[in-house]
């Protein structure tokens, strides 16, 4: 895209990174020091913005790749926000409700002075939510006043937006609707295979169910169940939030093991878990026609090639969980603006931004002959380049 050597220069790095202890004093007295993070990649669109995962194996690398996955995809969206990711390294399946709640409040405190509603806004990434940004958010204000802003994906009485919870899962959906129709597809009975059922898989898979479309197949850390006439997704929704796992359902269903499930023929799999769930050792044997990246970076950049040389069409992460940050931005505007939309609203100002960037990228990728992931960068990376230069960065 001869994109200016200057410009990629400062894109290729963060702006910002920092790494703080956050020590816990555990519930039997004992002190753990986990390490947290938070990575500022671009802010010339606007404040950073991204979420906060905890997970044993984050890093500072892994975070410093999701910033910059959050600059291209606010830009994709055009949001005006830039990039960010944070972290703590923590298993916090491991943690009791008191110890998550002082981990996310000294973390909150610790990196309070580069954040705010016009600096950086964390929001809920895997193994957080609207518990944790609740306490995130109190933590934040105790120091700088009330200011629900600072922080997306709040839980509705402190300020969330109704519709948020859901909306990546079901923004997903809503690019799948506007690739179906510029395919000439009908949704109705196609198979849908979802690795990962938390917040995105399992409202992807209820969003699927509800348009007709059969999801033969979900997984969690604990395995895979499947169902070749259709799961019934309302029972795995409900066993889930009663802290189940997904093979623990009491309705149809035959077990799966995560590895076979990624290789399932079907119409649809949505990767909804971690990252790198498609690597050069199992992209050969996806029997799906397309792959829609509900995680972040879900595909590895070898199995990328492997599936495009198949003829395995993917919607790149960018787009396909975008519809998450974009109801943050929606969350953002009411807190700024005291004012609450309803639900119905919020989903028709969704459903249309996917939609115009789902177009966007496929209109860039025919003219230009190019995958859906490299329409979707080149757009983003335009976008940002422009307001570097226009800020005077470079
Ligand atoms: N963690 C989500 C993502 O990766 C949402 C980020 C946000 O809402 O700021 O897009």
């Amino acid at each position: 895209m001869d994109l200016p050597g200057d410009v990629a220069e400062v894109l290729a790095t963060s702006y910002r990174e920092v790494s703080v202890q956050v020590p816990l004093r555990r519930d039997d007295g004992s002190l753990v020091v986990a390490q947290g993070y938070r990575v500022q990649h671009n802010g010339a669109r606007g404040p950073y913005k991204g979420g906060l995962r905890y997970h044993a194996d984050a890093d500072l690398d892994e975070v410093r790749a999701l910033a910059a996955l959050m600059t291209w995809k606010t830009a994709l969206l055009d949001l005006p926000f830039g990039g960010a990711k944070g972290g703590i390294r923590i298993d916090p399946a491991t943690l009791s409700q008191r110890e998550l709640q002082s981990l996310t409040r000294t973390f909150a405190l610790s990196l309070s002075h580069v954040l705010g509603a016009y600096r950086d806004i964390p929001a809920p990434d895997v193994n957080t939510n609207a518990q944790v940004m609740a306490w995130f958010m109190d933590a934040y204000s105790s120091r700088h006043g009330y200011t629900p802003a600072a922080v997306t994906g709040k839980p509705i009485e402190m300020g969330g937006a109704p519709g948020r919870e859901a909306a990546t899962g079901r923004g997903l959906v809503y690019v799948v609707e506007a690739a179906a129709r510029r395919w000439g597809w009908d949704l109705t009975g196609k198979r849908v295979v979802v690795q990962g059922f938390g917040n995105v898989g399992s409202w992807a898979a209820r969003e699927f169910a509800a348009l007709g479309a059969r999801v033969v197949a979900v997984s969690d850390v604990r395995g895979g169940v499947v169902n070749d006439r259709g799961l019934d997704v309302d029972g795995l929704v409900r066993t889930v939030s009663g802290g189940g796992s997904v093979t623990e359902i009491d309705v149809a269903h035959t077990p799966i093991g995560l590895d076979e499930l990624m290789t399932m023929e079907c119409d649809i799999l949505v990767p909804a878990a971690l990252g790198n769930a498609i690597t050069e050792d199992n992209a050969a044997a996806v029997a799906a026609a397309v792959v829609v990246e509900g995680a972040n970076h879900p595909v590895t950049p070898a199995a990328d090639r492997i599936l495009a040389d198949r003829g395995v069409r993917v919607v790149p992460d960018i787009l396909a969980n975008g519809g998450g940050v974009t109801g943050s931005y929606f969350e953002w505007t009411q807190n700024i603006q005291q004012f609450r939309w309803r639900e119905e609203r919020f989903n028709a100002e969704l459903g249309d931004r996917l939609q115009s960037a789902f177009t966007q990228v496929a209109d860039r990728a025919e003219d230009t002959g190019s995958s859906y992931r490299l329409a979707a960068y080149s757009i983003a990376l335009d976008r940002v380049a422009r307001a570097v230069r226009l800020r005077g960065y470079v």
